[in-house]
């Protein structure tokens, strides 16, 4: 292009000279009277459009020259006739159309340089009348829309790019007249056919007396931008509906513990986000709260997975349990940017648990009223021995009393020893009556271990004396603390006591002993092992020995050994067993040691 005008220009000066050399010879030759030089203006005219303020100036000077030359050429022998005012005419008229010429050209430039500016823009820019015709085009409008410069003046914008409002058309006019400008959005079509979304502001330009003269219109391309948007707008759609389908109640939540968003299903609870404050805090159960604010505590500090169970408060005011877990998400500071998490009804499951521990519960106890129900005879001369004590310390203290004068220091010894049995057979009522108790499934607390081995043997021990079964008890940790439920762990000792008498019982020559020891294991665990010189337990049935309702004997109810285990791993510890047959069995509790 730049070639073609090269050529074009080099034309237009080549005719310029020949038109020049035509005056030159017609002022020269002809003497027609007529200024002839005056015709020098056009060839001024001519340079002056397309040529540069030096060009025409260079061009005007030549004219001069060659009018004053030929003019002294012609009338060198009378140089102050007519000729002379003609020749003066001549040269005024080519000076002044030079000095209009380079004057006009300096304003073309000025405005060149402007749209020379212009066309650095890389957005679209064109000036447009007010009826729509394109007056200007920039190169950034070339190459956006595929159309040149020369093809777009005088089209109508509209039409040329198909321009599709997403308000109408007299509305952006309406807002461009009174406020001078518009922005908004556009759809157009390029010259290939393809559409284009635009970000596009008006500006009025207005003439000297404030009348709407043209538009300028800045267009830039948007449509990257757009499709973007409209794919996140899929993305968020898409991840709403995944969201909404997960069969668990999704919550995310800000740093400061703000809820920002809940999926659909909460509405099944009865609760929306203006519903809880916009804290799910608010719904915690009071009971559950200070665990609550305390694993957030740490999830602040530590920003790692959290997981816990409570029970929050639904719409109809009702509690449900739910498991929570959350997971923070980081940014690339490593900072915590926000919390996602789901909560999942487990209120059914609840439920059964505790039905099925109460269960437990309620079997457990059954098996205690059984065993106490073999110690009865036992339990009844405990507690006979010490009222028959109370009987004779009584009657020998009347006695004491009728003497004249009474032996008031012998009634008083007699009374003390009175109180002291009464005493000790409230004290075997009172382990009897703990052990029958229907308690609730769990009750911890922290019980020390050696009271715990004692407590138990005294409710066994005459039992086993009964049968001239000796026990040996061997406390190496005296002060080690468990943390558990003290009729559960009894009722753990006991059955394994009873079952350790029974072996033994069956044993018609040789020794009968039972040997309960309690030791710390290497991890510091708590180690209560109950050993008896009993038959043993064949390997056939070791396998089957916790479970329930496994039995060898007559009127067994092969319950005992399956409630100590539930009962142990209750406690988070493990009973195990050791046994050869004909060499005993021994019992083996491991229960995590309490400092406390
Ligand atoms: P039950 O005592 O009602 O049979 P348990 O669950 O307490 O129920 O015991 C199950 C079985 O384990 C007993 O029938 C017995 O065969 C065996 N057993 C338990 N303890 C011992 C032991 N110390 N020595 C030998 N066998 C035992």
């Amino acid at each position: 292009m730049e070639l073609g005008l090269g050529k074009h220009r080099f034309l237009t000066c080549f005719l310029i000279f020949l038109y020049v050399a035509f005056v030159f010879y017609l002022d020269n030759l002809s003497d027609s009277g007529m200024a002839v030089a005056v015709m020098y203006v056009i060839a001024v005219l001519l340079a002056s459009g397309f040529a540069s303020a030096n060009v025409i100036r260079a061009t005007g000077t030549v004219c001069v020259v060659l009018t004053v030359s030929a003019f002294v050429w012609g009338h060198y022998d009378d140089l102050f006739d007519d000729s002379l005012a003609r020749c003066i005419f001549s040269v005024a008229a080519i000076a002044i159309t030079t000095v209009l010429a380079v004057r006009n050209q300096r304003g073309t430039d000025v405005l060149a340089q402007r749209a020379g500016l212009l066309n650095l823009s890389n957005d679209a820019i064109f000036v447009r009348d007010l009826e729509g015709a394109i007056q200007f085009w920039n190169r950034g409008a070339e190459k956006l829309y595929g159309y040149r410069s020369y093809e777009a003046i005088n089209a109508v914008s509209a039409e040329l790019l198909n321009t599709k409002f997403d308000v109408r058309h007299a509305e952006a006019m309406a807002c461009l007249v009174e406020t001078g400008r518009w922005e908004g959005e556009l759809v157009q079509t390029k010259r290939d056919g393809s559409q284009l979304t635009v970000a596009s502001r008006w500006s009025l330009s207005r003439d000297e007396r404030g009348r709407p003269r043209a538009i300028l219109e800045t267009n830039t391309d948007i449509s990257e931008r757009k499709r973007t948007e409209v794919k996140l707008q899929e993305q968020e759609r898409e991840r709403r509906v995944i969201l909404n389908t997960v069969p668990a109640f999704v919550w995310t939540n800000l740093t400061d513990g703000t809820v920002d968003y809940l999926n659909e299903r909460w509405t099944e609870l009865g609760i929306d986000l203006s519903g809880i404050s916009r804290r799910l805090e608010n719904l915690i159960h009071p009971s559950d709260l200070p665990r609550w604010r305390d694993l957030w505590a740490q999830a602040e500090q530590s920003a790692e997975m959290i997981e816990t169970e409570c029970r929050l408060k639904t719409g109809s005011g009702v509690y449900r349990w739910m498991l929570m877990r959350g997971s923070p998400l980081m940014s690339n500071a490593g900072e915590v940017v926000r919390w996602y998490g789901v909560m999942n009804d487990i209120d059914a499951l609840r439920q059964t648990e505790e039905a099925l521990q109460q269960a437990h519960a309620d079997l457990a106890h059954a098996t205690r009223v059984a065993t106490l129900g073999e110690l009865v005879a036992s339990i009844a001369h405990e507690v006979n021995q010490p009222l028959g004590a109370v009987v004779t310390n009584g009657e020998a203290a009347l006695r004491w009393l009728h003497r004249t004068p009474p032996e008031i220091s012998e009634v008083r010894d007699g009374l003390d020893r009175v109180i002291a049995e009464g005493q000790r057979a409230s004290e075997v009522v009172r382990r009897l009556l703990s052990l029958s108790k229907k308690g609730v499934p769990l009750n911890k607390s922290v019980l020390n271990c050696a009271e715990l081995i004692t407590e138990s043997l005294a409710l066994v021990q005459r039992e086993l004396m009964r049968h001239d079964i000796a026990v040996d008890v061997d406390i190496s940790a005296p002060d080690v603390k468990v943390r558990g439920d003290k009729i559960q762990l009894q009722q753990v000792l006991i059955n394994l006591l009873m079952n350790a008498h029974h072996a033994v019982l069956e044993v018609q020559n040789g020794a009968r002993n039972i040997r309960i020891s309690l030791k710390l294991s290497v991890t510091s665990d708590v180690l209560i092992v109950v050993q008896d010189s009993g038959h043993g337990i064949c390997r056939k049935h070791q396998e089957r020995l916790f479970t329930t309702f496994f039995t060898t004997k007559r009127n067994g109810l092969g319950m005992g050994l399956s409630i100590c285990r539930s009962i142990i791993s209750a406690h988070g510890g493990r009973i195990s067993l050791q046994s050869e047959e004909g060499e005993g069995a021994i019992f083996t509790i491991e229960l995590p040691a309490c400092s406390t």
